[in-house]
């Protein structure tokens, strides 16, 4: 017989973990709301070609393909050489790819700065292990059509927001920018060829330190020369970490030669994060940190990236940055883009929340003998008032149960005998 467990990596949620995941879900919808966000919908599925198309960086390779219908045992061998011809569809691995096509295909119905919500699932056929599934949900704002700092800003306010309403003040928002990245490389004497490679390295500057890293270009093979440079910059000695995030610090964190406009543009955000917000727990002014080695994994960032980090955990909440090339792809044309994205899966279990639900909620047990059309007409009466109704045939075992329907979020029990009517039914506190 087949399995009863879900497939590998995914999971089904109980009642009471499911009502946790939508109470928390309604928190980040609504504050993402009242931001100016307006949330979307796309499907599950999306053409092969796009999921392919090479802007989705190594979760291209995580994608579940779905297989043509009616394959014929010819198109299967000629399949050998082509394995596209055996997919023309597949489940989505992220929400930016299926945004820039939305957007792609529905520009002429959208405000000239569309703020989009997107919350649901993605697939990625990773090996599972604690906090890694192969269905999870992500939740993403996005602004497209703002090349401005208003837009990060923007973003991270709302973000910060969120995680304020969520119970999970005092976060941090990592920032770089992936040019300050690529001109960094470029004052050290690395060859544009050589440089996401070197970036995959630098990458692990948290895992693997200073050391490690100078250690892993040279065993990549990366120019001796850039490796000595930088290997001395990661380890100079420096203040500018003490410094507020501004102007001064970017600049201590960068070697000279980097772009003043990437520096205005993230001295801008930083500004108009500021007003917003006011200093962070730590007393910085900006709840932001200059991260001149933050990379994030996907190839199709162009600009700012930044990451959530919170005191209570060592991973990252959520990420996101700017991504102005990947709907010129689909458009033909380049329309700026930039997006945050809370990691759902990580946050739910950090958060606890009350019921949001202040209705009663009311179990009510009956005897065997009480008919249909009077429990359903009880029932009615409760659920008009605008309670949530249960209806539980007595069992000799009424104390679980109680217990059962207490945890399951019942407030409150009565017990119906066969001819009465609802004044007759006085419920009484559950716990
Ligand atoms: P990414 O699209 O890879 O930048 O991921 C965005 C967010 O989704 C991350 O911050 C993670 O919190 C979350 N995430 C990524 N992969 C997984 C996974 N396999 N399971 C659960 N959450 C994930």
């Amino acid at each position: 017989m087949a399995s009863v467990n879900p497939p590998r990596g995914m999971r089904d949620f109980l009642p009471a973990d499911k009502a946790r995941r939508e109470r928390v879900l309604a928190v980040i919808r609504e504050r993402y709301r009242a931001h100016g966000f307006d949330e979307i919908e796309t499907p599950v599925l999306e053409e092969h070609d796009r999921l392919h198309a090479g802007v989705g960086g190594d979760n291209e390779k995580l994608a579940f393909n779905i297989l043509r219908r009616g394959l014929d045992a010819d198109a299967v061998r000629a399949a050998a050489d082509d394995q596209a011809l055996l997919s023309d569809l597949g489940l989505r691995y992220d929400l930016t790819v299926p945004l820039a096509r939305f957007y792609a295909s529905h520009r002429g119905e959208l405000p000239s700065v569309f703020r989009s919500i997107q919350i649901a699932p993605v697939w990625r056929a990773e090996r599972p292990q604690k906090g890694r599934y192969r269905q999870f949900v992500q939740c993403d704002i996005d602004v497209i059509g703002d090349a401005s700092s208003r837009a990060e800003a923007e973003l991270i306010v709302a973000t910060l927001d969120t995680l304020d309403a969520l119970g999970l003040d005092g976060a941090d928002v990592r920032i770089n920018d992936r040019r300050a990245l690529d001109a960094m490389l470029e004052v050290f004497g690395f060859p544009a060829d050589e440089r996401p490679g070197v970036l995959i390295t630098i990458d692990k500057l948290d895992k693997i330190g200073p050391d490690g890293v100078a250690a892993e270009l040279r065993v990549r093979g990366a120019a001796a020369g850039a490796v000595d440079a930088f290997e001395a910059f990661l380890v100079r000695p420096q203040g500018g970490d003490r410094l507020p995030f501004g102007d001064a610090q970017i600049r201590a964190a960068l070697p000279d030669g980097v772009d003043d406009a990437i520096v205005a543009h993230l001295v801008g955000v930083g500004e108009a994060v500021s007003a917003a917000r006011g200093a962070d727990a730590a007393g910085f002014e900006v709840p932001l940190q200059f991260d001149p080695f933050l990379v994030r994994g996907m190839g199709y960032y162009t600009g700012t990236i930044f990451e959530i980090a919170h005191p209570s955990v060592s991973y990252s909440l959520g990420g996101g940055g700017r991504y102005d090339g990947m709907i010129g792809r689909f458009l033909g044309q380049d329309v700026p883009a930039v997006g945050f994205s809370i990691g759902f899966e990580r946050i739910v279990d950090l958060v606890t929340l009350g019921e949001a639900d202040a209705a009663e909620a009311v179990v009510l047990v009956h005897d065997r003998d009480v008919p249909v059309a009077e429990l359903l007409a009880l029932k009615a009466a409760f659920v008009a008032e605008g309670s949530r109704v249960r209806l539980e045939r007595r069992t000799k075992n009424l104390k679980g149960l109680l217990e059962r329907a207490t945890a399951d979020g019942y407030t409150a029990f009565a017990t119906v005998t066969a001819g009465a009517a609802r004044d007759d039914v006085e419920p009484k506190p559950l716990g």
